[in-house]
């Protein structure tokens, strides 16, 4: 340590006893945080202690010959000195520094200072921190919780508050701003067939085209899954109406993903506006949200902006929602069932259970209505359960003759299968109301096949057939796959769509396709039913080509439980005809 005269005053010796200067020197030297007194006219370092020799690499000789600034990047000289100036009277001061090392490397420093007399000098004691390793944990964090990982675009929660931000802005400018949601509109079964690493890879180019097509970043965001978002401002109906064609169109050419080849899948585009009365950047995002699933249901590829009508629909449904929520605790739901017919034999080989809702206000709502809005709101998975202990018990109950339906037909959606007590739910039904669980079987559709594609799936169905239920494939020729791909799933009965029998007689493709997997799936052992049978022509058809089964207005139309008796009448006498 230099000599120094006053030792004796240092520091502050107007107020400290004598000691107090060997007492400030001790806890200076043995701080383990580095620290130094400078003077504050020439700001030159006028003490350092170890912790700052060993923290900064200058030794203690190269710090006495250097002032303050000499330490940091020139550009932040302007912000020291004004600093200095501007806190020169008071007691102390904290702040934010980039400090250089003697090796060049910048670290990032929070610094408190206090003034001080230094052998009758106006000097300050610096204690730095280095908040370098923080401040990089901090970014990496705002970073993860900001970003979409894949493909470093933000996330929806950064997406909104932007959209706020957005907002607030347009309240003082030209009003205008414009959300699109983007969806890649079989993403699900993309990833399914191809695997997740894959589908990523097709995400990542998806995100570049987007990049390409949007301008600045900063206003794109990946909602999850294959769901976008960009945020416009500024820009008037016709421009956004433009960039959503021009996304359109960027995203419809193919990618090519090594090892799979030229994937493809359509993009579906929604709008939503703010003119005033959007509340906020939430409703805005929902409705562009709701526009685009109205876009991705008229499967044209197209975009839409949300209107009135959509508004409407939105509003519309949340009361559904609202009212379907309760629904099963005011027993407003009530399960209608339809025979279905063995070609062979005229046997009644099961009933399918479709299930009613009596709304008030509304009458008997039908399943289309309001089980897509129930899948999407999770209220699914209780309403699914209602009509499995309500199927299972009705069944029970049905009376014992030959005359009685073999099986009870149950439709489950996907959501279902992942719901982990569902096999138990069928298994406490049947114990519960007697029906032998090979008087069960449930109907999933090919795209909630397709979904089942993760193991847990896969074992849910084979738990279900090893109790005894018969897993059967619903609206068959409606989903992407082939009977081919499917033949590793666990099923026992193929259900032909109602739109192949309707072509029966009208179109010779229909004629073709049914023949085709009638013939397949018994080469794989399947049963087959064909749904939507309207005509005599359509039966003998079906008869002709070996179908099993048939279900259909001309056999039966699906009745209340009570009704059942004579629809089973019916329906027998059709096909004995
Ligand atoms: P689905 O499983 O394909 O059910 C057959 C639908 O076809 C029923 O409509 C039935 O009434 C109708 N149908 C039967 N025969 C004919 C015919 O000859 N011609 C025509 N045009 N239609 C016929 P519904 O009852 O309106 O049910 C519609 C859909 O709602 C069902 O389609 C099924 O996907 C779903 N659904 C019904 N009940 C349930 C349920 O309990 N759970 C789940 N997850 N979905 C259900
Ligand atoms: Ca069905
Ligand atoms: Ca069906």
């Amino acid at each position: 340590m230099p000599a120094r005269k006053h030792d004796e005053r240092e520091p502050n010796a107007e107020t400290g006893p004598r000691d107090t200067g060997r007492a400030f020197r001790l806890l200076l030297a043995a701080n383990p945080l580095p620290m130094w007194v400078y003077d504050l006219e020439t700001l030159v370092f006028l003490e350092v202690n170890d912790a700052a020799v060993a923290h900064y690499g200058y030794s203690r000789a190269e710090f006495l010959a250097m002032t303050i600034s000499d330490i940091r990047p020139v550009e932040d000289d302007a912000r020291l000195r004004a600093s200095i100036a501007e806190r020169r009277d008071e007691l102390q001061h904290s702040g934010h520094w980039r400090h250089r090392r003697a090796d060049g490397t910048l670290m990032d420093v929070e610094v408190t200072s206090h003034l001080l007399d230094w052998a009758g000098r106006p000097a300050a004691l610096v204690v730095a921190h280095d908040v370098s390793e923080t401040r990089h944990l901090h970014s990496e964090f705002s970073r993860r919780t900001h970003f979409d990982e894949p493909t470093g675009l933000a996330n929806a929660a950064l997406f909104t508050d932007r959209v706020t931000a957005a907002l607030l802005r347009s309240k003082s400018g030209d009003g205008h701003v414009g959300v699109l949601v983007i969806a890649l509109d079989n993403l699900e079964a993309l990833a399914s067939t191809v695997g997740d690493e894959a589908a990523d890879a097709f995400i990542r180019v998806t995100a570049e085209r987007l990049r390409a097509c949007c301008g600045a970043p900063e206003t794109l965001a990946r909602l999850g899954g294959g769901r976008f978002a960009v945020l416009r401002e500024a820009n008037d109906e016709p421009a956004i109406l433009a960039l959503a064609s021009t996304v359109a169109s960027a995203l419809a050419p193919s990618v090519a993903v090594p090892g799979h080849g030229e994937l493809k899948s359509s993009a579906s585009v929604g709008i939503a506006l703010a003119n005033g009365d959007v509340e906020d950047a939430a409703s805005l995002v929902r409705n562009a949200t709701s526009a685009m699933r109205h876009a991705t249901e008229r499967h044209d590829g197209h975009f839409l902006v949300f209107n009135t009508e959509l508004r409407r629909n939105a509003v519309d449904a949340f009361h559904t929602e609202q009212a379907l929520a309760s629904a099963t605790r005011l027993e407003q739901l009530c399960l209608y069932y339809q025979p279905i017919v063995d070609l062979n034999n005229g046997d009644v080989v099961g009933c399918e259970a479709l299930l009613r809702w009596e709304r008030p206000g509304f009458g008997l709502v039908s399943p289309d209505r309001f089980i897509p809005l129930a899948e999407r709101s999770g209220l699914i998975v209780e309403i699914g359960t209602w009509v499995i202990e309500h199927a299972i018990a009705e069944a029970a109950a049905w009376p014992t003759s030959a005359q009685r339906p073999a099986r009870v037909g149950i439709n489950l959606s996907a959501h279902q299968l992942r719901d982990e007590h569902l096999v138990e739910r069928f298994a406490t039904a049947c114990t519960s109301s007697g029906l032998p669980a090979s008087s069960v079987c449930v109907e999933l559709t090919e795209s909630a096949f397709v979904a089942t594609n993760d193991y847990g799936a896969y074992q849910v169905l084979a738990a279900l057939r090893e109790m005894g239920i018969e897993v059967a494939i619903d609206d068959f020729g409606t989903g992407y796959s082939s009977l081919s791909y499917l033949k590793h799933l666990p099923f026992d009965v193929v259900k032909i769509d109602r739109g192949f029998i309707a072509g029966l007689g009208v179109d010779r493709a229909d004629r073709l396709l049914v023949e085709a997997v009638v013939r397949v799936a018994h080469g794989l052992n399947l049963r087959v039913v064909a749904e939507g049978v309207e005509t005599e022509f359509q039966l003998a058809a079906l008869r002709e080509f070996g179908c099993d089964a048939a279900q259909g207005y001309l056999l039966a139309r699906p009745v209340p439980g009570a009704a059942l008796p004579s629809a089973l009448d019916q329906a027998r006498r059709v096909v004995a005809r």
